[in-house]
C-alpha cells in the first residue's frame, strides 16, 4: 500500500512538471505559427544585450510585414491566410540560425533577432528571405532592419526598425530598408 502510494505521488509530481513545461512553452510561443511571442522576445532581447556588453559581439533586428495580406486574405479566404503565415514562419526559422530568434511581432508582422551580425550580415539575410518569399510562396514582404545601439531598449530599436518598414511600404514595397543610421560600407 505503501509503495503504491508513494507510486501515486510520484506520478502525480511528474504530470506536474510536464504541465509546468508545457505552460512554459505555451506562454512563450505564438499558438499559429509556434513562433515565439513579444514576452520571449523581451527576454531574448535582454540576453543578448548582456552578451554584447560583455562582449561587444553587434546583433540585429529585422522587422517585416507581409505586402497587401489583406488582399490575399480577402482572394483566398482567412483558413488559406493563417496556412500562409505558417508556412512564412516555417521559411523563417529555416533561415536562422540557433542563436537567433524569430517572433510573431503581430499580425503579420514578424521580427527576427540575429545574433553577430552587423548592417551588411543583416541586410543579406533580410534579402534572402525576401527573394525566398517571393519564389516559395509567391508573396512579396516589405523590411526594416536596425543593428543594436549601446544602452538601446527594445522599443528604441523596435521604432527604428518600424521607421525603415515605413519607408520600404512608402517606395513601393518588396523591398529592404535601412535603419536612418545604419551604412552599408
Ligand atoms: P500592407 O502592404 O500595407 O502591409 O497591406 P496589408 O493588407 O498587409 O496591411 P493591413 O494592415 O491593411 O492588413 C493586414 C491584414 O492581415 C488584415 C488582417 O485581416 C490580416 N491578418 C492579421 N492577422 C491575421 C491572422 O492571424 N490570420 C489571417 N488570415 N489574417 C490575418
Ligand atoms: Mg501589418
Ligand atoms: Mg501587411
Amino acid at each position: 500500500e505503501l509503495l503504491e502510494s508513494l507510486g501515486r505521488q510520484i506520478g502525480m509530481a511528474l504530470e506536474n512538471i510536464r504541465l509546468f513545461e508545457e505552460t512554459r512553452v505555451l506562454s512563450l510561443h505564438d499558438p499559429l505559427t509556434g513562433l515565439a511571442n513579444r514576452r520571449h522576445l523581451e527576454i531574448a532581447y535582454s540576453n543578448l544585450q548582456a552578451r554584447t556588453s560583455r562582449s561587444q559581439q553587434p546583433f540585429g533586428l529585422i522587422l517585416l510585414d507581409i505586402d497587401h495580406f489583406k488582399r490575399f486574405n480577402d482572394t483566398y479566404g482567412h483558413p488559406e491566410g493563417d496556412q500562409l503565415l505558417i508556412r512564412v514562419a516555417e521559411q523563417l526559422r529555416q533561415c536562422l540560425r540557433s542563436t537567433d530568434l524569430a517572433v510573431r511581432f503581430g499580425g503579420e508582422e514578424f521580427m527576427l533577432l540575429v545574433a553577430d551580425s552587423q548592417t551588411e550580415q543583416l541586410f543579406a539575410l533580410a534579402d534572402r528571405i525576401r527573394n525566398l518569399l517571393q519564389q516559395d510562396l509567391a508573396i512579396t514582404a516589405s523590411f526594416g532592419l536596425a543593428c543594436y545601439q549601446a544602452d538601446e531598449t527594445l522599443s528604441q530599436m523596435t521604432e527604428r526598425a518600424d521607421e525603415a518598414l515605413y519607408r520600404a511600404k512608402h517606395a513601393g514595397r518588396n523591398r529592404v530598408m535601412l535603419a536612418q543610421e545604419e551604412v552599408i560600407g
